[in-house]
């Protein structure tokens, strides 16, 4: 049977520095720090995420930024920025600092979108008085219609604007991806710029001799390509964007990050490629956090091994860092590969399949109870304010990601560490490694 699948539109936020685009984000995304951040230890501001509105839900990303963090780079670079968004983006929202007035940079921004219409909105942020929207009118030389005055910081006209993206945005069937059947495992590749996505993509197509199909895209639409591992087809996503090399005028590398993350949107497991002698850094973090909330897979590939010293190339210590790392996933599989060399290249498929085959778990619940059950009586939860958690019942949720709902007294006294402290629990009784597990907590009243 064909899934309808549905790749999710991205919204992009392009703007020079300082005009509020990662405030605008923060307000579309949540401010809430994700739990994948505290715990990986990241302080920078999270770039990617999702929400909806009326709806609609889509991806929201702040091209400049995003783009800054996978290349480790302080400053982000407004026009590389917006050259990546034009690419990749289904909408824009340009955002102009209404107080600032016009600056050389935002002519210069205007003109890009101009020459290369996308469907896009106009911001005119910090727009708080009666004295600042005086100064809209300026904003009509850009000559890309009305702009519409908000506030970033108060909220104040971020409804219209987002009324405004939902109208831009092309309809929801052209997004449809019917291509795939439920079968079909579908795997993206992502990493930072020269971990060797590329280099590994070419090894595994070059030594697999199972490939099935090249599945062509639309102009916009990516090229996928499908292979037969055992049995089973394994679906490589974007490969046209992973192999597309070499720099565009703008000095944008074609495989950016933004198309990464959309590819990640339509797979089950990401195949995250790390450099082994840069080790782990913060984007690696960030690119990693990305895939589990979204709910998907996760294999580290550490690549490059053939160019670590001899004493270098020790799994044990690479196990202990990745663990450092990656709390948020414990346990990922990790392959310790060489794209130039071959070595356990074609490791790296059937750990993807181990993955989904994980990630597809499903708990009987009596078992699940009984497990739940042993582990609050070895390790009662603690009281607060003078008053326990019960958990009543446990059944594992029909989400795609796995899912615990637990229905308890009072999920208000569920510490994080005890609810990591289940979720561990039922990652020694089950194989759920590289999979995200979601524990979640339902109140539910007590029978007397
Ligand atoms: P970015 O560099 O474009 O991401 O800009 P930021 O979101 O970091 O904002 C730059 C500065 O402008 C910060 O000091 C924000 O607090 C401030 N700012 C952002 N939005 C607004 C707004 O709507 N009103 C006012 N008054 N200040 C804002
Ligand atoms: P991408 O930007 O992530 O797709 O990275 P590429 O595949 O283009 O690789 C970046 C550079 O690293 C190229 O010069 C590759 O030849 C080199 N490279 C990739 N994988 C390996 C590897 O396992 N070992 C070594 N020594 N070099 C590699």
């Amino acid at each position: 049977m064909p899934r309808q699948s549905q790749s999710l539109p991205l919204v992009a936020i392009v703007g020079r520095p300082n005009v509020g685009k990662s405030t605008l984000f923060n307000r579309l995304i949540g401010r809430r720090q994700s739990i994948v951040d505290s715990e990986a230890g990241l302080t920078r501001d999270r770039l990617y995420g999702q929400t909806d509105w009326r709806g609609r839900t889509f991806a929201v990303v702040d091209t400049a930024g995003l783009d800054r963090q996978a290349r480790g780079e302080l400053v982000e670079n407004t026009q590389q920025g917006t050259a990546v968004a034009l690419e990749e983006a289904d909408a824009i929202i340009f955002v102009v600092d209404v107080r600032a007035g016009l600056t050389a940079l935002d002519t210069e921004v205007g003109d890009m979108l101009r020459r290369r219409r996308r469907p896009m909105v106009l911001a005119a942020n910090k727009a708080e008085s009666q004295k600042d929207e005086g100064y809209l009118h300026e904003l009509f030389e850009l000559g890309l219609g009305e702009p519409t005055p908000i506030s970033a910081l108060h909220g104040t006209g971020v409804g219209d604007l987002l009324d405004q993206v939902i109208e831009v945005l092309p309809p929801a069937d052209e997004l449809l991806d019917d291509t795939t059947d439920a079968d079909t495992l579908s795997v993206s590749i992502l990493g930072r710029p020269n971990v060797g996505k590329s280099s590994l993509l070419n090894k595994i197509l070059g030594d697999e001799r199972s490939l099935v199909a090249t599945i062509p895209g639309t102009t916009r639409d990516p090229v996928d390509t499908e292979l037969d591992v055992d049995g089973r087809r394994v679906r490589l996503v974007d490969t046209a964007g992973i192999r597309r090399k070499g720099v565009t005028k703008g000095g944008v590398e074609h495989y950016s990050v933004l198309r990464g993350l959309r590819a990640l949107e339509r797979s089950d497991v990401a195949l995250i490629v790390v450099d082994a002698t840069e080790g782990i850094l913060a984007q690696d973090q960030h690119i990693a956090g990305y895939a589990v909330e979204g709910g998907k897979g996760v294999v580290l590939v550490v690549n490059k091994w053939d160019l670590l010293p001899q004493e270098e190339r020790d799994d044990k210590a690479w196990r202990r860092k990745v663990d450092n790392a990656f709390k948020f996933i414990p346990g990922v599989p990790v392959v310790y590969a060489s794209a130039l060399t071959g070595r356990r290249v074609t490791d790296v498929i059937p750990a993807a399949v181990r993955v989904a085959e994980n990630r597809r778990r499903r708990i009987p619940t009596p078992e699940l109870n009984r497990v739940v059950q042993k582990a609050m009586e070895d390790n009662p939860p603690p009281t607060r304010k003078g008053k326990q958690l019960k958990v009543l019942y446990a059944t594992q949720g029909k989400e795609r990601t796995p899912t615990i709902v637990l229905f308890v007294n009072d999920p208000d006294l569920a510490h994080f560490s005890y609810r990591r402290y289940l979720e561990n629990q039922v990652r020694e009784k089950y194989d759920f490694a590289g999979v995200p597990l979601r524990v979640l907590m339902r109140k539910r009243v007590e029978e007397r």
